[in-house]
C-alpha cells in the first residue's frame, strides 16, 4: 500500500522535541530522505513484509520504510526520547507500524511477527555486530537483512581469506548468509557526523548452507583458530585435535586462521561435531 504523506521534516522533529544525540546509544541520525529512500530501495522487494528497523531514532528510515510497499513496520527503540516523535508517525499510518520500546537484544524478532519477515536499519555502533550474529543464528527465520555499519565492519562481513579484513565474522557470516555491499555513505551525511563512513549491507539466508554442521561448532572452530590469529593452527587447535585433526580435513598444520576459506573451515568444523 503506497501512501502520499507528508511528513514532519526531521530536523524541525529533532528540534521540537529537543532530541539531542547520545554518543552511549550510537546515535547518528540520517535527516536526508532521498537517502533512507535509497537505502529502503536496497532492501528489494519488501511487499507482503514485515520489516523490523532497530533503532529508528526520530524516523527518518522509518519514513521511507512506510512508503514502501511492506505491510507493517515494527520499529524497536530504546531511547525514550524519540517516543512521541515516533508515535506522531504512527498516527500517520493507522494500523502499518507499532513501537516497540525497549533493547532489541532481548527481542526474539521471529516472535512478533509471522513470516515473510526483513530487517531495515541504521545500526547503533555498540551492539550493530552482535544484534547481526543474533539474527544470522536464526538466518532462515528472515527474507533478508538490510543493515548499515561503520564501513570496516562491512569490510569484514564481505572479507575474502587472505585479506586484512578477513576474520571470524567473516566465516560465521558467510556461512549462513550471501552478504552484498549494496551502499556507502560518508559520515558528512548524518546528524551529528560520526568519525568514520558508513556502508550498507545486504544478506540473504545462503541457499547451500552445509544442513550437518552446527553453527555453535562452527563458532567454536574459529573462536580457537582466531583467537590466536598470529599462531599456525596446529597450536590455536590443540584443544579439538590439533595436528591429527588438521590432517584429517586435508589442512596444512602450519597454516594459519587467516589463509583458510570457508570451506575449509566447513570441514574441520565437520570433523570437530562428529567428535
Ligand atoms: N535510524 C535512525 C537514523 O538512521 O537516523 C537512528 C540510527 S542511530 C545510528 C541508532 C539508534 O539505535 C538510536 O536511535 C539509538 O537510540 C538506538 N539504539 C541503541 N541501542 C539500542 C538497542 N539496544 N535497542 C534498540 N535501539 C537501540
Amino acid at each position: 500500500m503506497e501512501q502520499e504523506i507528508v511528513w514532519p521534516p526531521l530536523r524541525d522533529v529533532l528540534a521540537r522535541y529537543d532530541l539531542k544525540a547520545r554518543k552511549a546509544l550510537g546515535q547518528h541520525f540520517l535527516c536526508d530522505m532521498n537517502l533512507t529512500r535509497r537505502i529502503v530501495a536496497c532492501a528489494g522487494d519488501l511487499s507482503g513484509c514485515t520489516v523490523f528497523e532497530v533503532g529508528p531514532g526520530p524516523g527518518g528510515l522509518t519514513r521511507a520504510l512506510l512508503e514502501s510497499k511492506a505491510e507493517r513496520v515494527v520499529v524497536i527503540e530504546k531511547d525514550e526520547r524519540f517516543f512521541p516523535a515516533l508515535q506522531e508517525v504512527e498516527a500517520m499510518v493507522p494500523g502499518r507500524m507499532q513501537l516497540i520500546g525497549g533493547d532489541a537484544l532481548t527481542l526474539d524478532l521471529e516472535a512478533l511477527a509471522p513470516p515473510p519477515r526483513v530487517v531495515v536499519a541504521n545500526l547503533p555502533y555498540n551492539v550493530g555486530t552482535e544484534l547481526l550474529v543474533g539474527w544470522l543464528k536464526k538466518i532462515d527465520a528472515f527474507r533478508s537483512l538490510t543493515l548499515m555499519f561503520q564501513a570496516e565492519v562491512v569490510d569484514r562481513l564481505v572479507a575474502a581469506p587472505s585479506s586484512k579484513a578477513y576474520g571470524r565474522l567473516s566465516v560465521l557470516t558467510q556461512f549462513c548468509a550471501v552478504p552484498q555491499r549494496v551502499m556507502e555513505l560518508p559520515a558528512s551525511v548524518f546528524v551529528p557526523p560520526p568519525k568514520v563512513a558508513s556502508a550498507v549491507v545486504r544478506l540473504v539466508p545462503r541457499p547451500d548452507r552445509p544442513p550437518d554442521i552446527p553453527i555453535r561448532v562452527l563458532e567454536t572452530v574459529t573462536a580457537h583458530a582466531f583467537g590466536q590469529r598470529r599462531k599456525m593452527l596446529r597450536s590455536s587447535l590443540k584443544p579439538l585435535g590439533g595436528e591429527a585433526l588438521l590432517a584429517q580435513a586435508g589442512i596444512d598444520p602450519t597454516a594459519r586462521a587467516e589463509t583458510l576459506s570457508l570451506a575449509q573451515f566447513e570441514a574441520l568444523a565437520r570433523l570437530v561435531a562428529r567428535q
